[in-house]
């Protein structure tokens, strides 16, 4: 596949006097109240919508929250997000009552350079997600140019993200796209040696690919979390009662079995930390993966293995991460996971490129504080897990080449 990244972006078109439809992600965790948690997203797709308004365009908004399921659902309304964007840009935020049909098309129609419109939920269509014909062309019609910035919802061919860019051109990748592809890219097409990949999380199923992927490219393929009792029940260890995917065995053994026969080196942890039972206050143990009692529970790596993987990280000039050492959600349990962000964090430093993939890796590096401390946190957890299997992102390739 084409690696490099060699899309056009919003700087290589005329916004001037433009209506310009931008797919951003504004999918914010909201609490019950309606009020928003976590405004990352908001923030992150600022640079693109200020090009915008610099440039004299007027941006006309879209995206997704949640999973309305197809129908219109005041619960899912994007109408916090307006609001709170436009506190941030100190600007009036029009929001239409949908995201197509006349009333949505006569707002959008006059609005003047400055103005900001968001259209409503799209989800509330479920042509959206169906990728439909017709709606892509609808959406269309609101711009004279289009722009995605939702690298997170990349990976789906949806109206909104690859449809549309069929019927509006041009069709050009937003600052926050670029930024992600321009880290991905790099680690996945052309990445200074050594590089070294961390896996983690709960599982192995939903990583099979980007396991395999990254066996063929990296130096080093570290295991942690909970997957590593599914590899460490593949060579014949006792594992108590950790999280074990039983029907993995066999696929663990080979993914061993291959590494054995390649180039890349996979480390499991020599140790880890065990509970009595799955619960922060449960009484807990430090012990070598060749004793695992019966009956305790494996909750993140041990002293040991932070040693082993930290060596490995803090010599590597490339680094991707995805998914947590062990049950970080935990005081008790999230020294795995707090030891190689500060690896990362001092990889970083010596002037490795460090790429955190999203989702709970990109939480717990939150949480930590130290996203500050690495190259890039990817935005968008199924769709950095996606590139670095390989795949080509729809929403990606639909856009206009240099
Ligand atoms: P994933 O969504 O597959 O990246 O998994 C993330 C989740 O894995 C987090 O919620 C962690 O709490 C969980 N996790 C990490 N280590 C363990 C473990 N040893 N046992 C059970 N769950 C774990």
């Amino acid at each position: 596949m084409d690696t490099t990244f060699n899309k056009k972006t919003v700087d290589d078109i005329s916004l001037k006097g433009k209506k310009v439809l931008v797919r951003v992600d504004f999918n914010v965790p909201l609490d019950e109240n309606k009020n928003i948690t976590d405004d990352n997203r908001i923030v992150e797709s600022l640079p693109t919508i200020k090009k915008i308004l610099a440039d004299g365009g007027t941006p006309i908004l879209m995206s997704h929250l949640g999973r309305p399921k197809g129908k219109p659902k005041p619960e899912f309304s994007l109408s916090p997000v307006a609001k709170r964007l436009g506190e941030f840009l100190s600007a009036k935020v029009v929001m239409t009552p949908d995201c197509i049909g006349a009333e949505t098309g006569k707002l959008a129609g006059a609005a003047k350079p400055g103005d900001v419109v968001l259209l409503e939920n799209l989800r509330f269509h479920a042509e959206e997600e169906a990728n439909d014909t017709n709606f892509a062309k609808e959406l269309a019609s609101l711009g004279d140019v289009y722009v995605n910035d939702a690298f997170g919802s990349a990976h789906r061919a949806h109206a909104s993200t690859e449809g549309v860019a069929h019927f509006l051109k041009p069709a050009v990748a937003g600052y926050l796209m670029k930024k992600e592809l321009k880290y991905l890219s790099q680690a996945v097409g052309n990445p200074n040696r050594p590089y070294v990949a961390i896996i983690g999380g709960a599982k192995i199923s939903g990583k099979i690919d980007v396991i395999n992927n990254l066996l063929g490219k990296v130096d080093v393929l570290i295991i942690g979390g909970g997957m590593m009792f599914t590899f460490l029940k593949a060579i014949g260890k006792e594992i108590g009662n950790s999280i074990l995917e039983a029907d993995k065995v066999a696929l663990a053994k080979e993914l061993l079995d291959k590494t054995n026969s390649g180039k890349a080196k996979l480390l499991l942890p020599v140790d880890c930390v065990v509970a009595e039972k799955f619960e922060n206050s449960a009484p807990k143990k430090t012990v070598s993966v060749d004793g695992i009692p019966q009956n305790w529970v494996g909750m993140d790596i041990g002293p040991k293995s932070v040693e082993l993987f930290r060596n490995e990280i803090v010599k590597a000039k490339t680094v991707v991460w995805n998914g947590p050492m062990g049950v970080f959600e935990m005081e008790n349990f999230q020294a795995g996971t707090r030891a190689v962000a500060e690896a990362l964090v001092e990889a970083t430093k010596q002037g490795a490129s460090t790429i955190v993939g999203g989702g709970d890796s990109a939480a717990a590096i939150a949480k930590f504080g130290l996203e500050d401390g690495v190259s890039h946190v990817s935005t968008g957890g199924g769709a950095s897990l996606e590139f670095l299997e390989g795949k080509i992102l729809p929403g990606v390739a639909a856009l206009d080449n240099k």
